[in-house]
């Protein structure tokens, strides 16, 4: 994409009433715009960049074989009420609105109900279970505190799953598969190390519910942690009881600040049987379904990413998130650029081309706020000493470069 054409321009200042670091350098960048405090519009880098977090996660829920859907947004009161949870006392995050008829319906904060209600047309017999399914969805929730820049929104980006299994065996398998395959989600988007499985409270069968915490000091979260022997507790659950099961010492535990980007949760039977979701099983009873939820944050993913990952001059954000692979900075060399960017996108290299006819300095400034991870500069210069000069985000070094090394190199990477 030619930059001249991008929508939209950089900005010096965020708004003044923002105060999180993850909004003010992704609204300077161009990438999401504030609507109002947690409701943040999504600007073309800022779609890219959350498009390619869905994409990494889309493709480990399909490699553990579960299929995408998109559930409606408007929810009705009456699934709510039966299971309990319409309730504000119950859920205080509810935005809820009524039809010209007077019915009551309330904006999906989550799905677990109006999906598990749908699988009663979709389920009767033990054959047609297990049923594993997922959604990016936006959700609509009324916090209470929406400081956290894109990290908690009122208007956010959810992949939640669902599993519908027969038993507790099946179930198991299921969920931990999950965890499996979110750690491979969290080792892509590069925040693996530092991505904890977290015992915390819930689970209506289980003690604990799993939770996906990534250090990040701008998180809401407290944990405590034992890298060694890999066990992650949340406060909220921090006990003598939860130390002695988990066999382990409150000495031995590092507190940290998180930010919860993922959970997991065991329903058991409890969610099938308020909802009336049974199946026939193998004997000819009738038995509850098994259900489980998993959730990642993907826009507060792409806030816990800058905030960990930016410096001084902007964002930073890892290949395979960035909105594109390589930037190409033209300085007065304009056919030249030309020809490499088109050689670029000819091989399938994202590449956002600065074509625009503005100083070198504000290019550079520019390139350094958006943060894509390689910076490739076309000038007489570069010319005269052999071919492109390349600089990654992250590195001070600036290499020469004869193109075709470049592009070989560039190529192996995307590959
Ligand atoms: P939190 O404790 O942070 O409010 P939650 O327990 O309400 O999270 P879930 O209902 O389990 O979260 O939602 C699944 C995932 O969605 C969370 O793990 C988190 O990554 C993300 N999420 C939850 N609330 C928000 C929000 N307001 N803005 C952005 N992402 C959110
Ligand atoms: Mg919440």
């Amino acid at each position: 994409m030619k930059q001249s054409q991008l929508f939209t321009k950089t900005q010096k200042f965020a708004p003044k009433d923002e105060k999180s670091k993850n909004a003010q350098l992704l609204i300077r960048a161009g990438y999401i715009h504030k609507e109002m405090a947690g409701a943040y519009s999504l600007l073309p880098l800022g779609i890219r960049a959350v498009e390619n977090i869905k994409q990494i996660v889309r493709e480990e829920m399909n490699t553990m074989g579960a299929s995408e859907l998109i559930m409606t947004g408007i929810q009705r009161k009456e699934l709510w009420d039966s299971t309990g949870r319409w309730d504000d006392s119950v859920v205080d995050v509810w935005f809820k609105s009524e039809l010209k008829n007077g019915s009551e319906v309330g904006f999906g904060w989550s799905h677990e109900e109006p999906i598990g209600d749908m699988m009663k047309s979709h389920i009767t017999s033990f054959r047609d279970l297990p049923i594993h399914v997922y959604q990016f969805q936006t959700k609509l929730r009324n916090e209470m505190r929406a400081k956290s820049g894109i990290m908690r929104g009122r208007e956010f980006v959810m992949k939640d799953m669902y599993s519908f299994s027969r038993n507790q065996d099946q179930h198991d398998r299921f969920y931990n598969n999950c965890i499996e395959a979110y750690k491979r989600v969290f080792d892509r988007l590069g925040v693996g190390d530092d991505t904890f499985v977290t015992f915390a409270a819930g689970g209506a069968f289980t003690e604990f519910s799993h939770e996906f915490q990534t250090v990040c000091e701008a998180g809401e979260d407290v944990i405590y942690i034992n890298r060694e022997k890999n066990i992650a507790i949340n406060e909220e659950v921090l006990n003598d009881k939860t130390l002695e099961s988990l066999g382990v010492a409150r000495e031995d535990l590092e507190e940290v600040r998180t930010a919860e980007t993922g959970n997991i949760f065991n329903f058991g039977t409890e969610k099938g049987e308020s909802l009336g979701l049974y199946y026939t099983d193998d004997q000819g009873d009738k038995v509850p379904v098994w259900m489980g939820s998993y959730g990642i944050g993907i826009t507060r993913l792409l806030g816990v990413l800058v905030e960990k990952f930016a410096d001084e001059k902007g964002v930073v954000l890892p290949h395979g998130v960035a909105p594109f692979a390589v930037h190409l900075i033209s300085i007065g060399q304009d056919r030249k650029a030309q020809e490499i960017y088109g050689a670029l996108t000819k091989t399938g290299v994202d590449v956002l081309f600065d074509d625009r006819d503005i100083r070198p300095g504000e290019k550079f400034a520019d390139s350094d706020l958006i943060g894509i991870p390689t910076r490739v500069v076309v000038s007489e210069k570069s010319l005269a000493t052999g071919g492109v000069e390349v600089k990654k985000r992250t590195q001070e070094e600036v290499r020469v470069m004869p193109l075709d090394e470049f592009y070989e190199e560039i190529n192996n990477h995307q590959g």
